[in-house]
């Protein structure tokens, strides 16, 4: 998405902002584009697909209607298709909510713009709908070693594609699972994997320990514990890697092209608890129409709660079609709530202004 793009869709007045490109938030960008609504999405980590992309890419998801089976990148793949390249939707990565206020709308004196001060800037629009899942992620850092310089050289949280890791040496930190299941979903891909973790124990599920160390007794993955990383050498991209063995502070040195840093995810509401929502167990209260306590603000998806609340990808669509469908009647009350059946309407395409 050019620059450029995003430049032009930061100065413009949309129908609705969704925080959250996680399945349901894209969901939530559907609906607004097949209600004819412009809209934008915004998101703080660096890739679309919230959970499916950070937590679990490569597993088999068996229970999204329609998909008796579907890997969770590839339903992302597909949401961003239907949601974000049908509708030619501006997505703002790397970009976090901090704030909200309210301002009159300058083209409707009785409308009310709702304004969204982020770390990149100032965002407006009619609505808003938070589908923040459990809050903006942040890949956990590495304790006492500061792998910043690192970043985009080699160092990496996220892995969005696996081809990135072709045919490189690649050292994957931390003992759980995210860890573990990373080992085994790049044996087809990278040349080597080292797998490092600070102590002898892991937390990862015991039958996906076994496997791992199946392949280390095969001499396919290298494993290094308690091993911690004392340096990273190299000239533009990474090289090497000095290890120290955390027991008796030996070192040795690694060739290495990539790091993948598995440490977790921190989640926290953070900055949207500030926001004056009714909060309850982390998570916003939510009336049946998806209306948050706050106003021109809805939300769906693993975000919300209410009585009988379901955390599922399928339950979370369903709401993101409430949600849009009760923004855009408060924006345009002609507007009905029921949209009008898909095989009628067809698909109307990107509102005008948006492409
Ligand atoms: C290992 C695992 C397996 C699972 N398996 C299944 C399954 O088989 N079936 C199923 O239905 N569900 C499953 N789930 C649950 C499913 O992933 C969630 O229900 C789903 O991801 C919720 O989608 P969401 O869009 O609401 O939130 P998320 O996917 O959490 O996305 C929320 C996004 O909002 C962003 N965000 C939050 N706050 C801000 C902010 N202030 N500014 C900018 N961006 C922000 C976050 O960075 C994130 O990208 C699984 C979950 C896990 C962890």
């Amino acid at each position: 998405m050019s620059k450029h793009f995003l430049e032009e869709d930061s100065k413009a007045i949309r129908d609705i902002t969704v925080i959250g490109a996680g399945p349901v938030g894209m969901s939530a960008a559907f609906w607004a584009g097949m209600r004819e609504a412009s809209v934008r999405v915004i998101d703080s980590l660096p890739e679309i697909g919230g959970q499916l992309t950070t937590l679990y890419p490569e597993k088999w998801i068996f229970d999204v209607p329609g998909h008796p089976r579907v890997l969770a990148k590839d339903l992302v793949a597909q949401l961003r298709e239907q949601a974000i390249d049908q509708f030619h939707v501006p997505v703002h990565l790397d970009t976090t909510a901090k704030r909200v206020t309210w301002e009159d709308d300058p083209e409707n004196p009785e409308g009310q713009l709702v304004v969204l001060h982020t770390d990149e800037g100032e965002l407006r629009s009619r609505a808003v709908i938070v589908a923040g899942g459990h809050g903006a992620f942040e890949p956990k850092r590495l304790p006492g070693f500061d792998m910043t310089p690192w970043e985009g050289r080699g160092a990496h949280y996220l892995v969005g594609e696996k081809h990135v890791f072709q045919d490189q040496r690649v050292m994957i930190i931390g003992g759980g699972d995210s860890a573990f299941d990373w080992v085994l979903n790049l044996l087809d891909t990278a040349e080597q994997i080292t797998l490092v973790h600070r102590r002898d124990g892991f937390r990862a599920h015991e039958a996906t320990v076994a496997q791992v160390l199946a392949e280390v007794e095969k001499g396919r993955v290298q494993l290094r514990t308690p091993h911690e990383i004392a340096a990273v050498h190299g000239d533009s991209e990474i090289e090497q890697v000095t290890l120290r063995n955390v027991e008796d502070q030996s070192e040795s040195i690694e060739e290495i092209d990539a790091i993948l840093l598995q440490l977790g995810f921190k989640t926290a509401l953070g900055p949207l608890k500030e926001w004056g929502f009714n909060v309850e167990k982390g998570a916003l209260v939510v009336d049946h129409q998806m209306h948050t306590t706050l106003d021109r603000i809805w939300a769906c998806g693993d975000i919300t709660t209410f009585d009988g609340k379901l955390k599922l990808i399928a339950t979370g669509f369903a709401e993101a079609a409430t949600a849009v469908a009760q923004a855009v009647h408060t924006i345009r009350p002609d507007t009905k709530i029921q949209p009008k059946y898909s095989t009628n309407t067809g698909v109307p395409g990107s509102v005008e202004g948006q492409a």
